[in-house]
């Protein structure tokens, strides 16, 4: 499908996305239909570099515009979906970015054939995953996808630093359900992985010791989070605009400045959101200044979706936290989501590159 057509397509799957989010919520399910849907559109592929037969939506500056159309609608039309999509096309950036040629080829045929990519870099408490004799022994978690994905880009220890690798998620890896333990972003299928004495072919070690840690792709990658966010943003402030309509609420003084303000923190996100992109994906700034913007990116979204939660929830009331009303959902997953790592340290750090510029 040529490009300019993919963000047409997702646009018109955005209503049935919204109408199946609920009961993968309520299931903890994930949301196959939504993923059979992005493979035939050729969403899926669109992440892979053009000369695989991508579109490079996030892994080629000529991809911009396609990555942030995807991830944002995506979000529009369910949190968990833009949460799994965008980790797919993490791992892809960092396979094309510090993978040989060859690994590139085979991650892409996989792609083609359908396959949906995780990436588990996070470590439970206490715990790591360790390769040693060609063998991976410990865990990863929380894993989005966790017993769906097919492949998953994972960090292990290694004796020579930590190190990426490719691991294909079979009967190998004991995934351990997290059922029940999340408040929101459920459909995203969380669980923790645990490897015992798991193979580990020496060609799917991807880039060298510390190349994860690498920035700027470490720190700007956020954008596409944040772009995810925006996504689920917009569904949150039209949601309330239609409740409030149905209400006859509309000429209510107090709910227009609610929901003016809402409008401001959308259009706040959406503008830090399209800057961050370009930031991360086509400009040629120094890596700090990138990743300062970035970090602040992250952090003014997170205000922005703060800010508008508190308002949906002060118009709308108890309704907002009544099943089967979306918006319930929406401000769980949202909530859940806005979990990122470190935003103390992401908001300090730009703050005093700010000082060095
Ligand atoms: C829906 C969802 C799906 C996810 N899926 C995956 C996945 O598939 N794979 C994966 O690898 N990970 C996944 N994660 C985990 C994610 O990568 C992060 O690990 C997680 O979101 C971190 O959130 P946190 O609030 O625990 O952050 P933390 O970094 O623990 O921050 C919590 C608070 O502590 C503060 N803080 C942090 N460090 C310090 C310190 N040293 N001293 C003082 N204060 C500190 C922070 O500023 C913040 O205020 C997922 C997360 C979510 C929300």
């Amino acid at each position: 499908m040529p490009p300019d057509t993919i963000p047409a397509a997702l646009a018109r799957l955005v209503p049935a996305m919204q109408a199946r989010a609920a009961a993968l919520d309520a299931e903890e399910a994930f949301p196959e239909q939504d993923f059979q849907a992005l493979h035939e559109l050729g969403v899926l592929k669109a992440p892979l570099p053009t000369s695989q037969g991508g579109q490079g939506a996030g892994t080629e500056p000529g991809g911009m515009d396609l990555i942030l159309r995807i991830l944002t609608t995506l979000g529009q039309g369910n949190l968990a979906v833009g949460r799994l999509f965008e980790a797919h096309v993490n791992a892809l950036k960092l396979i094309t970015a510090y993978g040989t040629p060859a690994q590139v080829g085979h991650a892409a045929a996989e792609v083609r054939d359908g396959h949906l990519f995780g990436l588990w870099v996070t470590d439970p408490p206490g715990q790591t995953l360790q390769l040693s004799d060609g063998s991976l022994n410990g865990s990863k978690g929380p894993c989005s996808g966790a017993g769906h994905v097919a492949r998953a880009l994972v960090t292990v220890d290694t004796a020579a630093g930590s190190r990426m690798a490719v691991v294909a998620v079979d009967r190998s890896i004991f995934i351990e359900p997290k059922r029940g333990a999340l408040q929101g972003m459920r459909a995203a299928v969380n669980g923790v992985a645990h490897f015992r004495g798991t193979p580990l072919p020496e060609d799917a070690l991807i880039g060298g010791p510390g190349d994860y840690l690498r920035e700027p792709l470490l720190s700007t990658g956020a954008w596409r989070t944040i772009a995810v966010t925006l996504g689920g943003l917009d569904a949150l402030v039209w949601a309330t605009r239609d409740q409030l309509a149905r209400r006859g609420h509309q000429a209510a003084p107090l709910q227009q400045d609610r929901f003016g303000r809402m409008l401001i923190a959308q259009e706040t996100a959406r503008l830090w959101t399209a800057a961050a992109a370009e930031r991360a994906e086509a400009s040629k700034a120094p890596v700090a200044d990138q990743v300062a913007y970035v970090n602040l990116a992250r952090i003014a979204v997170e205000t922005a979706c703060l800010d508008a939660m508190r308002l949906a929830q002060r118009a709308l009331g108890l309704t907002a936290f009544l099943r089967p009303n979306p918006v319930e959902r929406l401000l769980r997953d949202l909530a859940v989501y806005l979990r990122q790592p470190a935003p103390d340290s992401v908001l300090t750090e730009a703050a005093y590159h700010a000082f060095s510029a």
